[in-house]
């Protein structure tokens, strides 16, 4: 699956963008619970939800199953996580479902899996929202500040708080360290 043209320029302007509303430079770590908060979505722990048994039989029945999903109740996005995730895992999983919001992504379906119900979106625009949800916290800026530094992807993960997988993803396919080499 590739994304639509001009994604990804998109996607990188947005995140810089949204940084400037916030009064942060292009290259400024962000935490995405603050960026949540500053668009005005409630990012709740299923645990606080009650949830967490259920949580636990589902992660049993099937590992990953639940990561987070987007609930509009009376005007208000929340974002319920599922609290068995590593700090990493629950940055990569709500700037997905930002990305989502930011996208305005129809729900488009409501699965139930061992008693939760989550939504679920067209394949395409899963992609989407992890490519956006991955840009969101690490914009282009962010990643020549670091690989200027010498950083590579899992010390990037270290000290911007995402996973190993998602600082390799995107110290590989934004062409930054190409572009830094060019330089010279
Ligand atoms: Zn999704």
């Amino acid at each position: 699956m590739t994304l639509p043209r001009g994604f990804k320029a998109n996607a990188e302007r947005e995140a810089v963008r949204l940084r400037n509303e916030m009064g942060l430079p292009p290259n400024a770590p962000i935490s995405i619970h603050v960026l949540a908060e500053h668009l005005g979505i409630a990012v709740v722990s299923g645990e606080q939800l009650g949830a967490l048994e259920a949580l636990e039989e589902l992660e049993r029945m099937q590992a990953y199953a639940f990561s987070a999903a987007t609930f509009h109740v009376k005007g208000k996005n929340y974002v319920v996580t599922n609290p068995l995730r590593t700090a990493g895992r629950l940055a990569s999983d709500v700037a997905h479902e930002v990305a989502h919001l930011l996208l305005r992504h129809e729900l488009t379906e409501i699965r139930e899996v061992g008693g939760i119900p989550f939504r679920t979106c067209m394949p395409e625009q899963e992609e989407q929202a992890t490519a956006m949800g991955g840009t969101l916290l690490l914009p282009r800026p962010l990643l020549m500040t670091a690989v200027s530094r010498g950083m590579n992807p899992s010390q990037i993960a270290d000290a911007y708080g995402v996973t190993n997988e998602m600082a390799r993803f995107r110290y590989n396919t934004t062409g930054v360290v190409k572009q830094l080499s060019r330089r010279g």
